[in-house]
């Protein structure tokens, strides 16, 4: 009777000739971001060995990996019919705190085990009966099911599935940039395209010397989090953006700073983008009555990029947000005080409406913007944060 865990992930099955690969990819990120002691791909399903880890230890880590749908706890045992039931016995008695109801689920993929999968179910179903005083049997709305797998080689015993994410195993979407700022929304926006399968880098624009170290601190705490999810390091960039703010503050109507600000973010993220092969660009945008994320200034600002800007966070309430931020515990970063880019740079009254030919003339007449623009991404700094690959 060996301690193991039955891993399972559903959409990935759906992916016809990509099944080998997300399979393949999904083993890897497991092994990277949960190193059990021992994994294997079997009948469709991937077999942890636990040997010395707890089950504790190893559901805490699995709770990072996108990809897996749920799992069980387990016990792999042989085709004897007497390990069968001591595997249930000690299963059930680890889990049968407050239970009062139960029933057995049999499938059987070895059609030459003994038994049909009606008749063990009956059968381990009165062992239970006789074991347990104080379970009785509900088939419709059990308390505990107990499920026995049988394959080929051996059987799996197990009560109970644990829910995961689900998604998508990191990496086999490609790569993006995700805008990274100090506040709530854009961590959440990562966390959500992480589990889409893309792999991700950082970029944040800080305003030295208005911002302090404590700001890139929390910069980094947040893409540490991040990090966390996925198999390999996540690459953290930061821009000092102080001289293009200062420039556009002194030479843009103050109703439009806010707009070229973002233009020139979506500008320098494109640079990053194409200098580490990433094919989108991530923001926490959200559809909102503040200035830059009206509909027309989302055009805008987008108009400047020649890669996707994916926002996943378009329609969501800002009160979801904080609970997955709070979930994920970003949440508790986000709020510290110290901002990413300096208040004295936002404009007054910025305008909820533009058009991409007025920017563009007011651009043309800012004979500096992309000069500096090149300048601030040629002193962007980058860590390498997360597990060592
Ligand atoms: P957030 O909570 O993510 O800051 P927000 O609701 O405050 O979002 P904005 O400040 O308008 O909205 O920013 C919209 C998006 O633009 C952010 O989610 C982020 O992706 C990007 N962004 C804004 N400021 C910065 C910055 N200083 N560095 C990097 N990205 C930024
Ligand atoms: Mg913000």
């Amino acid at each position: 009777m060996e301690p193991v865990v039955v891993v399972r992930y559903f959409e990935i099955g759906l992916k016809g000739k990509n099944r080998g690969y997300f399979e393949k990819k999904l083993i890897d990120n497991i092994r990277k971001i949960a190193r059990p002691p021992e994994i294997s791909k079997r009948y469709g399903r991937i077999i942890i060995r636990l040997k010395n880890m707890s089950f504790l230890e190893i559901k805490e880590r699995l709770k990072y990996v996108f990809g897996i749908q749920n799992f069980s706890y387990a016990y792999a045992v042989s085709h004897d019919i007497d390990e069968i039931k001591e595997a249930v016995k000690k299963l059930l008695s680890l889990n049968i705190k407050g239970k009062k109801t139960f029933k057995v689920q049999t499938k059987r993929s070895f059609k030459e085990f003994p038994m049909t999968s009606n008749e063990l179910s009956a059968y381990i179903g009165a062992y239970v009966l006789e074991e347990f005083d104080n379970l009785n049997v509900d088939v419709h709305n059990p308390d505990i099911t107990v499920g026995i797998e049988i394959k080929e080689k051996e059987a799996f015993i197990f009560v109970g599935k644990e829910r995961l994410y689900g998604g998508l195993p990191v990496g086999v979407s490609g790569k993006a940039i995700l805008l990274l700022s100090g506040g709530i929304d854009s961590p959440v926006a990562g966390w959500y395209m992480l589990k889409r399968g893309l792999k991700l880098e950082t970029l944040s624009f800080l305003s030295p010397p208005f911002t302090s170290e404590k700001s890139v601190k929390k910069i980094l705490d947040l893409a540490d989090v991040l990090s966390k999810y996925t198999p390999d390091t996540l690459r953290t960039h930061i821009v000092p953006f102080t001289e293009v703010q200062q420039y556009i503050k002194s030479n843009v109507p103050d109703r439009y700073s806010l707009i070229i600000q973002r233009r020139s973010m979506i500008r320098i993220a494109n640079k990053l983008s194409k200098k580490r092969k990433a094919s989108a660009i991530i923001t926490g945008e959200n559809i909102a009555q503040v200035a830059s994320q009206t509909l027309s200034n989302l055009r805008t600002i987008e108009d400047v990029s020649d890669i996707p800007i994916l926002r996943p966070l378009i329609g969501f309430e800002k009160l979801d947000i904080i609970e997955k931020a709070k979930e994920i515990e970003t949440y508790g970063i986000s709020i510290l005080p110290y901002i990413d880019s300096c208040v004295a740079f936002a404009p007054k009254n910025p305008a909820t409406k533009s058009s991409i030919g007025e920017l563009k003339e007011i651009e043309q007449k800012l004979d500096k913007l992309f000069e500096l623009e090149e300048k601030v991404f040629n002193k962007m700094e980058s860590y390498t944060l997360g597990r060592e690959s």
